[in-house]
């Protein structure tokens, strides 16, 4: 991508109404733009990043063995009648009609749509396990919209259900988003510790929110430093093992950790006060076992092994990706700007023209430009007319990894300077060499 065609509408001053750094980078960086309250556009900048969020989150959610559809943000509220919510989820739910009068509302979750899916088309053991899932907006008016799209009203949510034969099973399903979430946060360079939480609205018995910890977090939590040192489950996890994966999910358990709600300060208070963190933090994802709740009410059934109807047990599984664009930020910045971990940088490589026009540069930055791309990296060039200057401090705003800087007085000598945006470390080499270092 050339700068000069890009849209990315940088602001020279800090936007007064950015309470947290995050809400402050992200409109200065051009990433999004409030529409109304809680409600946001994803300007190009930051809808690259949020395209490499949803990307990670497929990948696990695909690799977990979980199936994605799309489901619509409208629904009749006839489901949710069915279900009992309607006139239990309250204000936070936007309700609408229709031309002919039907009352209609935008999603806050979508529990009962799933599971009127699944009552629609499945009716024997033998098609479960099974575990759908969507990257969809919602919507939900909150009370206190805040800090940009980390508490929006209209974001997105990857959401998954799973629908289990027996409880047993259901365990295993949860087990597996339980392994795919730490894996999920963990190559988003985030550590996210699973707190036993409160199963609120969506009702249920077992329950965990993946929070990271931040003193901007809205979340007060309390945990076992141990925590910070667990390994995270390897690429090559083994989906189907079920005692695999309950090793995993007992590990990750075996420690204290819980967000206020659910706080035991008797059993806090047991662990020895160097091991101890309280803290607060940022939910970033959460995950449910809630059994027959709404199979039962909807009448969600299959037939077993054994030739008789059961009620399928279900969970839910929903990570937020608007809101973890702006906690990454959280995790990961600097004095200048953004610090994007390699994998959801919206590119990789930025190679600046420190004096566009010139000849020698021009020529340069063409080749490390088409030589990068050729090699598989989304490479931006600042070729606009700013000063070397600005150009440096958009870059480093940005935050993205690598900086190639072309200068008149180096690519004399045949050399560029390639600059890592996090240590801030520069180094002086060869056009050939540069590229040869990133590819
Ligand atoms: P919170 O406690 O922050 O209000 P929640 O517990 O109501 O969140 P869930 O119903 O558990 O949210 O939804 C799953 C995920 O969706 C959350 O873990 C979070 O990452 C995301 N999410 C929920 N509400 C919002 C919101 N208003 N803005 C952005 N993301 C959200
Ligand atoms: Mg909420
Ligand atoms: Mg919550
Ligand atoms: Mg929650």
């Amino acid at each position: 991508m050339r700068l000069s065609r890009f849209f990315m509408p940088i602001l020279k001053e800090n936007p007064k109404e950015a309470e947290i750094v995050s809400h402050r980078l992200m409109l200065r960086t051009g990433m999004v733009r409030q529409q109304s309250a809680g409600i946001y556009t994803w300007l190009p900048l930051g809808k690259r990043v949020l395209d490499k969020v949803n990307a990670i989150i497929r990948e696990e959610q695909n690799r977990s063995g979980a199936i994605e559809l799309l489901m619509p943000t409208l629904q009749s509220a006839e489901l949710w009648q069915e279900s009992g919510r309607y006139d239990a989820y309250g204000k936070e739910m936007l309700r609408i009609k229709d031309r002919q009068d039907r009352p209609m509302l935008y999603g806050p979750t979508n529990e009962e749509m799933i599971t009127d899916i699944f009552r629609s088309y499945v009716k024997s053991y033998r098609n479960l396990p099974l575990n759908l899932y969507h990257i969809q907006l919602k919507f939900r008016d909150e009370i206190r919209p805040r800090f940009g799209t980390m508490r929006s009203r209209e974001f997105l949510m990857k959401d998954a259900y799973s629908f289990d034969l027996d409880r047993a099973g259901a365990e295993h399903a949860y087990n597996k988003m339980f392994a795919a979430y730490l894996r999920t946060f963990d190559r988003m360079g985030l550590r996210a510790i699973p707190m036993r939480a409160d199963t609120g609205p969506i009702g249920g018995n077992l329950s965990h929110e993946f929070i990271i910890l931040a003193d901007t977090g809205e979340s007060e939590v309390f945990c076992h430093k141990d925590f910070l040192g667990f390994d995270i489950p390897g690429e090559d996890t083994n989906f189907d093992d079920v005692a695999g994966l309950k090793t995993i999910f007992d590990k990750w358990t075996s420690r204290y950790a819980a967000t206020s709600e659910m706080h035991d300060e008797a059993a806090f208070g047991a662990i020895a006060e160097g091991e101890r963190l309280s803290a607060r933090g940022i939910e970033v994802g959460h995950i449910f076992y809630f059994g027959t709740k709404y199979s039962e009410a909807m009448g969600a059934k299959v037939l077993g092994p054994d030739g008789k109807e059961h009620t399928v047990h279900m969970g839910s599984y929903g990570i937020g990706p608007t809101r973890l664009v702006p906690a990454i930020i959280e995790a990961s910045h600097d004095d200048n700007g953004i610090i994007w971990p390699k994998g959801i940088a919206p590119f990789d490589v930025v190679v600046i023209n420190m004096k566009t026009g010139d000849e020698a540069c021009d020529a340069a930055c063409g080749k490390v430009y088409s030589d990068l791309g050729k090699a598989g990296f989304d490479v931006l060039l600042d070729d606009t007319d700013e000063r070397a200057g600005g150009k440096f401090a958009t870059a480093d705003l940005i935050g993205v990894p690598v900086q190639v800087i072309v200068g008149p007085r180096s690519i004399a000598n045949g050399e560029v300077e390639v600059k890592d945006r996090k240590t801030g470390a520069r180094e002086t080499m060869t056009v050939e060499a540069a590229i040869n270092k990133l590819v």
